[in-house]
């Protein structure tokens, strides 16, 4: 299958259309720019767009292993600065990794992992096909989840398996058939 919509469709995410508040701690405009950039690949900005984020932080968060968060009912999401070391530069295998964004060789790369994975909570909540594909493949007897993050609950899966789709495809589809055809199935939802 070819994807309906390639990456150079959609926009650079931006405050203001994206995102009502944006607050950048700690990185540089560039290494903002570069985390940013995620929405894109992930193909989420037409969807942000109609959906924005009420707030988005890069700051420090006070536990360095929390690596992001997304709280449904104020549409805030937070991506920690002060992440640790161990979170990312892993090596792990696919299903055995912690999660997806610990395989990000820098910080910055696995900040933007991050930003996808936390864009993947605020789709869920204001999206309710991904709400059904989730709880679908979730369950689905053959699915193999990509990270131990994954194996969590259908949200994680959810989430996880975003990311995976975003920057690891190939290494994805050949592990988790099952996830990456839930992924084609939401982005076919989210076509404009
Ligand atoms: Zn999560």
């Amino acid at each position: 299958m070819t994807d309906p919509q390639p990456e150079a469709h959609y926009e650079q995410f931006q405050e203001g259309k994206h995102v009502d508040d944006l607050n950048v701690e700690d990185v540089s405009l560039t290494q903002a720019r570069f985390i940013l950039r995620g929405a894109t690949q992930a193909r989420l900005t037409d969807f942000l767009t109609d959906h924005p984020q009420a707030a988005l932080a890069l700051h420090a968060l006070p536990s360095r292993f929390t690596t992001g968060q997304y709280i449904p009912d104020t549409r805030a999401l937070e991506l920690n600065t002060a992440r640790a070391g161990a979170t990312f530069g892993r090596t792990e295998p696919i299903g055995r990794v912690a999660a997806v964004s610990a395989w990000g060789t820098t910080k910055e790369e696995a900040m933007q992992m991050s930003f996808v994975h936390e864009l993947g909570h605020h789709l869920l909540e204001q999206h309710p096909p991904a709400f059904e594909l989730a709880l679908a493949a979730a369950r689905h007897p053959e699915v193999s989840p990509v990270s131990l993050r994954a194996r969590f609950d259908w949200q994680e899966y959810s989430c996880e398996t975003l990311t995976g789709f975003t920057f690891f495809r190939t290494e994805l589809v050949r592990h988790d058939p099952v996830g990456h055809k839930m992924v084609q199935e939401l982005h076919a939802t989210l076509r404009r």
